[in-house]
Order: structure tokens, then sequence, then C-alpha cells
């Protein structure tokens, strides 16, 4: 760091200033972690100087024997810690995963069925402003009026009259478990494959917090920086059977060389996943998650569905008279991030919402416990409810964080 200093002031600022931002705040983006300085050697590694396209052994540049290590490791730690007959690791991001894996299984103007966006889909799932939309039939699902939960006669409804090639099933924006069961008996029915979009819980699925959508999905693509605390990227993990197409559509489909710096610090990330403290973490996560629902809750701030069994809560704001995009900004002046959310049915257009989403990849990992998130549920209702008490709110949030600080001994 020192070097770079010397070498480029600008944006050594920058580093410095984004350390202090996450120092000096509550992170509760659903969507975000802390990874391990571990992690972080691997990505400020020669790695990244390294053009290694093709698969391990079966490269089109020479010089990779060393880097083929890396990918090898990374390719059999996925596949033991998820229990999957194939893992593909090259992925950029969790959209150019499932970029490949539609490629893989569809064609432009194949029908398939999805969660809509606006009931907590992906953009990757199907909404017309992205690639999804444009080049496939998309059908999609949502969830129930009086239950705010996956509608299984309505997908199984769907599926029947659409006859869909793919159906896919994970959210971004969705509290509760999914029945991966039951989306593999819809899919047998019609005759498609079943893609399980997993990049939020996945960290939850290798802490073996909940149950895995693996053995049920012919393909499950996944990102690797949100719960499971990897780096930023995407990955596909799929059955034997398909995993000659999946590896065609990553490369030479839809990319080029891999990142092989990420790949060693995926590599990096489902090593620690792999240990048991990791277990203990998804557990905590979820704990945490419930605590801080219910604390907010109590304070007239519903949760979508009525709680949470995963990493994050949808907090319907209509009863507090806040809309979302106002509640971002108050809590941002308190000191707490999070984001403005869409709730089912939401009456207000994405960009003010009447909600907003929560998560606890973060604050677990900084070492907050059920107690400490119940005080973070109570900062968060009162700086939403409250502006006036910002400067209050975040004196009680550098209390926190002087006991739970990120990356403070490290660096
Ligand atoms: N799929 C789901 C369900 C997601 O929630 C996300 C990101 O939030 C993605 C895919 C896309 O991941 P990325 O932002 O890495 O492209």
């Amino acid at each position: 760091f020192g070097l770079l200093r010397k070498r480029d002031p600008e944006i050594a600022r920058i580093l410095v200033d984004e350390l202090d931002r996450v120092r000096g705040g509550i992170q509760l983006i659903a969507s975000e972690n802390f990874t391990s300085p571990a992690v972080m050697a691997a990505l400020g590694s020669t790695l990244t100087n390294k053009y290694a396209e093709g698969y391990p052994g079966r490269r089109y540049y020479g010089g990779c024997e060393v880097v083929d290590r890396a990918e090898e490791l990374a390719i059999e730690r996925a596949r033991e810690l998820f229990g999957a007959e194939h893992a593909n690791v090259q992925p950029h991001s969790g959209a150019s995963a499932n970029l490949a894996a539609y490629a893989a299984l569809l064609q432009p103007g194949d029908t398939m069925l999805a969660m809509a966006l606006p009931h907590g889909g992906h953009l990757t799932h199907g909404s017309k402003v992205n690639f999804s939309g444009r080049w496939f039939d998309v059908v999609s699902y949502g969830v129930r009026r009086d239950t705010e939960l996956i509608d299984y006669d309505e997908v199984r409804d769907l599926a029947l009259r659409h006859q869909p090639k793919l159906i896919v099933c994970g959210a971004t924006a969705y509290p509760r478990l999914i029945d991966y069961s039951a989306f593999r008996g819809i899919a047998d029915e019609v005759g498609a494959w079943l893609l399980a979009d997993v990049a939020h819980p996945i960290g939850l699925m290798a802490g073996g917090a909940i149950p895995s959508a693996v053995p049920y999905a012919d393909v499950v693509t996944f990102t690797t920086h949100k719960a499971l605390r990897g780096p930023r990227g995407g990955a596909i993990l799929c059955t034997e059977e398909l995993s000659g197409r999946i590896d065609r559509a990553v490369f030479p489909f839809v990319q080029g060389g891999p990142l092989m710096h990420v790949v060693a610090a995926k590599a990096v990330a489902f090593g620690e996943a792999m240990r048991p403290e990791f277990a203990g973490y998804a557990r905590q996560v979820i704990v945490n998650a419930r605590a801080l629902t219910e604390a907010l809750a109590v304070r007239g701030m519903r949760a979508v569905s009525g709680g949470t069994d995963t990493h994050l809560a949808l907090i319907d704001l209509r009863g507090a008279g806040v809309p979302g995009a106002e509640a971002e900004r108050r809590c941002a002046a308190a000191g707490i991030t999070l984001n403005r959310n869409v709730i089912p049915y939401d009456p207000e257009p994405a960009a003010v919402t009447s909600g907003i989403r929560v998560g606890t990849p973060c604050v677990t990992t900084q070492g907050m416990g059920p107690q400490d998130l119940k005080e973070v549920g109570a900062l968060v209702a009162r700086a939403v409810l409250d502006p006036a008490c910002a400067g209050e709110v975040r004196a009680r949030v550098a209390a926190l964080l002087a006991i739970h600080q990120p990356y403070l001994s490290e660096f």
C-alpha cells in the first residue's frame, strides 16, 4: 500500500476513504460481505497477469501449469463443498454465470419461466432491460398477495400452459426458503431444465444452515461475494451430463480469458467455507437476521412474508409512512447503509419504493450477535421515523462499531 500511495496518491486516497466509509457505518446491504485478508491477498497477486483461456490441462496459452493448480483446487473445493458433480469457477459475475447457463440450455426465442423482478427476481431472470428479457420469451411467476410467498400452484399452472424449456428458481429479494423439490417436480412434469440461481443463499447452503439446491437443480449458478464471503465473481455447478455444455458456454461462448487471481481467491473462499467455523457463521447470519427483523417489526416495520429464514429481510415501510428511497437516505445520514427495494405489489415505482432490504452477512462477519442486531433494528427504526435523531443514532452506531470493527487488525 505504501507503494501505491507513492505511485498513485489519488487512488490510494480512494482506497483509504472506502475503508473509512466501511469502518464508519453499519453495512446492512444483503448482497455484501467483508472478505478475509487471505482472499484479498489472492486478489492482489501476480495471478492477475496470466492469460489462461481454456481449462486446466487444455489451455490456449503457454505457461499455465501454475495457474492450472489454482483452478483445479477451486473446482475440487467447490465440488466437495456443495456436493456437485461438476463446477465451473470462471464466470466473472453472477450475471455472466446466468448468461452462460442460459446459453448452454436455450436458443434465442426459447421460453423460460422465472421470478418477476418486482416480486424478488433478478434482472437476469427476464427483465426487459436485460439480455434475458430481450433474447428469450419470458414468462414470470410471483408471490401470492396474501402470504407473500411463492405461489407453487401458479408456477405449475404457468409451466403447464407455456411449456418452458427452462425454469429458473432463486431470487434477489426473497427472504424465505425456496422449495427446490417442488420446482424439480414441476420441471419434470413439463420436461424443462431446472436452474437454481442461488447467488444470495449459497453461503448459507455452504455452511449447512439451509437446505441446498444442488440435489434438485440441473444447473446451479451463484455469486461468490455475498454471504459466501469470497471475491466478486460467479460460478456454476451442474450435473456431469451438462458439464461439457456449461464449460463451452462459459468459454469460448460468453467469456475470453478467466481472471486467474479471482479464481485463486474463489479457491481460498471455498476453503474457508469448508471450515467448521463457517457453519457457525452461516447459522449466526440467520439468527441475526431474525433478531433484526423482529426489532423492526415491533416498531411498526413489518417484514414481507412475516419474517425471514435467511440472511435478508424485506421491510414494508407503508405503516411508517416513509418511502424506501427516503428511508435509505435517512439511514445513510445516521451511518447505516442499506438499500431501498420494491416490495411485492408495490404501489411505488422502483426509484421510490415502499420498502427497504436489510441483510446480516457483513455485521455477522464483524462479530455482532442477536443482542447487537436488536439494537441495530432499533437504530434503523429511529433513523427512519425520526430524522432529527440522526446525530444520536450515529453516536450509537459509532459505539457499536468501536467493538465490532471490520478489518481493524488486518490493515
Ligand atoms: N442472480 C441473483 C439472484 C442476484 O441476486 C445477483 C446479484 O445481486 C446476480 C444474479 C448477479 O450477480 P452480479 O452482480 O455478480 O452480476
